[in-house]
């Protein structure tokens, strides 16, 4: 809608977005999603300043034009092996990925059934696909069968694996068996899980243990714990070739810059063997959550490094995170409609470059702030 009395409503409900310039030197961001701290690891800059000498800034075409190069050609295999998929498929976004996935996967006369809570790439490639679109009530086993066992068609279950804005972790067990028993497909999306989960960093999937057979399309983000930008989607063989014939956000684009790739491959490398990374973040996480509890802060459950107070106004939500701001602390309120209405809430992420004390300070102030 292009009208400014359009824009003047979103102020008076306290919906009304702008973008913030950061300068990182003076407050403590804990709003990023650089969960282990590698956005501006050194050895990650030197990788992409290297391969930039080699390849230049731009990749120059489409990965099937000639965009694709050795660069990310080591990088989908290395990716596969980490995962412990048989391919993976490097995306421009996340947001690309989903849709190109979802829609090369289904369309009219399909079904796709998506939590209620899903990321908007997830649901707008839903939508777009043409395939009937059923949202099930978040993490609700039962609504799911009964939805399943009520459509036609190829069926494509789809979650995020942890929920990006509440921090929680879908029942992918399962989630895995419904889809098994009802003959569906299962797409997690793992954008905040990989790199924090797992003993090697593989994520969700790690974590709990399910092979290809389980989570047959999985797909993960570069620009989060990786540090770095871009996506990609691991699983079979058929896949992977199904999508570089017809998912169409990968054949219409550019291909990523291969510093990019090469700079996740240092940034992969990181994540398997610093292992003091995930141990760090963790101990952060739980101390935050400890510190909470004792506040009575409004926490929600969750155990990822995404720690939401529930808010509940728009903008109460948007004047604490102002005041967070001026005692130097980045926290950003998250408001409708990318959570429900009377759901705002400050979300909180934490980095393995964060130190006990910032956590502390951060406690002390929420407390002081009487949030
Ligand atoms: C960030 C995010 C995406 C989008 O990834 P981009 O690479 O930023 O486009 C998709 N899904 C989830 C759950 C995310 O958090």
């Amino acid at each position: 809608m292009l009208s400014s009395s359009h824009l003047e409503i979103l102020k008076a409900q306290g919906l009304y977005r702008s973008r913030r310039m950061i300068d990182d030197k003076t407050v403590v961001n804990f709003c990023s999603n650089d969960y282990l701290g590698l956005a501006k690891n050194e050895t990650v800059i030197a990788a992409f300043k290297n391969a930039a000498d080699i390849y230049g800034v731009g990749s120059g075409s489409a990965h099937l034009i000639c965009g694709h190069s050795h660069a990310h050609h080591a990088l989908e295999e290395e990716l596969a092996e980490f995962t412990g998929r048989e391919r993976t498929l490097l995306f421009s976004t996340g947001y690309m990925a989903n849709v190109g996935t979802i829609n090369a996967l289904i369309g009219r006369g399909d079904s796709v059934f998506e939590d209620k809570l899903n990321h908007a790439s997830l649901l707008d490639g839903g939508l777009s696909s043409g395939a009937n679109f059923k949202r099930y009530p978040h993490a609700d086993l039962e609504r799911l069968e009964k939805l399943l066992t009520l459509s036609n068609g190829q069926k494509l279950i789809v979650t995020d694996g942890i929920f990006s804005m509440d921090g929680d972790v879908a029942p992918l067990w399962e989630l895995a068996d419904l889809a098994k028993q009802n003959a569906a497909l299962l797409m997690v999306d793992d954008a905040h899980g990989l790199g924090v989960l797992g003993k090697t960093g593989g994520g969700l999937v790690e974590e709990l243990n399910l092979t290809q057979d389980d989570v047959p399309i999985l797909m993960g983000t570069l620009g989060k714990a990786f540090g770095t930008f871009g996506a990609f989607i691991a699983g079979s063989e058929t896949l992977i070739e199904t999508l570089i014939q017809s998912a169409r956000t990968y054949i219409y684009t550019t291909a990523l810059p291969p510093a990019i790739a090469e700079a996740t491959r240092a940034s992969l490398k990181i994540i398997i063997h610093e292992t003091w990374r995930r141990e760090k973040l963790q101990a952060l996480i739980t101390q935050f959550k400890v510190g909470a509890a004792q506040l009575a802060l409004p926490l929600m459950p969750s155990n990822s490094p995404i720690q939401p107070l529930l808010i509940g106004d728009s903008f109460r939500a948007t004047q604490m995170s102002q005041q967070l701001l001026e005692a130097g602390f980045l926290v950003s309120a998250i408001r409708p409609p990318t959570v429900p209405k009377g759901k705002a809430r400050l979300r909180i992420t934490f980095s393995a470059l964060h130190e006990a004390d910032d956590v502390a300070r951060l406690l002390e102030t929420l407390h002081r702030l009487k949030i």
